[in-house]
């Protein structure tokens, strides 16, 4: 009777942790399991020990006859992620939304810098986009790295496998540090992510970013989806705050969950950049309130801001708009759990430089 070719869990597991996360001849993530010792066809059993992983290109040749048993038995005992990290190139291309947690970023520049250390950053060269990452579990050893795009994982993760095109590393039995959903070209979404730098970490994952610094534990941005634009989270010991030249916009965290998990994250962008009408209170103690849409053009006035708000969703609702209500035009500051967050501007003109 043949041997059935579903291998079970535990057996894989530990097929990867022996292997290194990556095929025993080039170090590719994306990988199979080859039964070599003794081969398939006359197994009997799924024993870990006569197991292997290779890419489909080399397990391709393994099966063709053009990679010798021999070969495979060496490159099973001595695997190419002993000493090398297991890889994976990602394909990606600008515009790169990158979503952690419950935030999204968009642009370029530091992400994520702990004590002066970016973690996770992107950079536009010549047309191309580059991540460029570090993540390590608690006691600082690095378990995955993305250099210039290329996923990088470290034999200190206990397991780590892409499945479809989400990768997870655990660090123990159900214990996920990291997820990654890679949604080519333009997206990357970790729906669980940690980033430590000493005695800073930044944990972010669906109910939003907590950071801690020493003995401090806070939540920065909870329950919500939010967009930055250029400046990243800075933390440092004393400090927790977001670089200068961003704008957060609120975005509601149930249609923002639906729609990462699918990579359609350019909607979310859309949604964000509809025009929009603004409401200003343009004269203190003189009921005056202004209406403009997103270039400052003049859209109306009214002499109180229930009927300036009024007015708005008429001209937005015609106009297929949303209205945000300023109150103060030249600067809107939210406020998460204590850490404040300026923006500078909430003009989409200024977004979209
Ligand atoms: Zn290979």
């Amino acid at each position: 009777m043949q041997l059935s070719r579903r291998i079970p869990d535990d057996v894989k597991r530990e097929v990867r942790q022996r292997c290194g996360f990556g095929c025993v001849r080039c170090g590719s993530l994306i990988f199979q399991y080859h039964h070599f010792d003794p081969p398939f066809n006359v197994a009997t059993e799924h024993r870990a020990s006569g197991i292997t992983l290779l890419c489909g290109g080399c397990h391709d040749e393994a099966t063709r006859g053009l990679l010798s048993p021999e070969s495979v038995r060496k490159l099973n005992a001595e695997p190419f992620c002993l000493e090398e990290s297991a890889r994976h190139a990602l394909d990606l291309a600008a515009p790169l939304y990158i979503v952690a947690g419950t935030m999204m970023f968009v642009g370029s520049g530091p992400l994520f810098t702990l004590g002066g250390r970016q973690l996770l950053e992107l950079s536009a060269v010549d047309g191309r986009v580059l991540v460029n990452a570090s993540f390590v579990d608690d006691l600082g050893n690095s378990l995955l790295q993305i250099h210039e795009n290329e996923l990088l994982v470290r034999r200190g993760a206990w397991d780590a496998q892409f499945r479809g095109p989400r990768l997870i590393v655990n660090r123990a039995p159900r214990e996920v540090v990291l997820e990654m959903i890679v949604h080519p070209p333009h997206s990357i979404y970790f729906p669980q992510l940690a980033l430590r730098f000493r005695d800073l970490q930044v944990r972010a994952d669906s109910a939003g970013i907590e950071v801690t610094q020493g003995a401090k534990r806070s939540k920065i941005v909870s329950e919500g989806g939010v967009i930055v634009n250029g400046g990243g989270l800075e933390l440092t010991r004393k400090n927790c705050r977001f670089g200068p030249g961003l704008a957060i916009i609120p975005y509601p965290a149930s249609r923002f969950r639906s729609l990462v998990q699918t990579g359609a994250l350019d909607t979310i962008f859309r949604d964000l950049y509809q025009p929009r009408i603004h409401v200003q209170d343009t004269s203190k103690g003189v009921p005056n309130w202004l209406i403009t849409d997103d270039c400052g053009n003049t859209l109306g006035f009214a002499e109180s801001r229930i009927r300036a708000i009024a007015k708005a969703e008429r001209l937005a609702a015609a106009a297929d708009a949303r209205v945000v209500v300023n109150n103060d035009s030249d600067s809107i500051s939210f406020m998460f759990d204590g850490v404040e967050i300026e923006s500078p501007s909430m003009r989409i003109s200024g977004l979209s430089q």
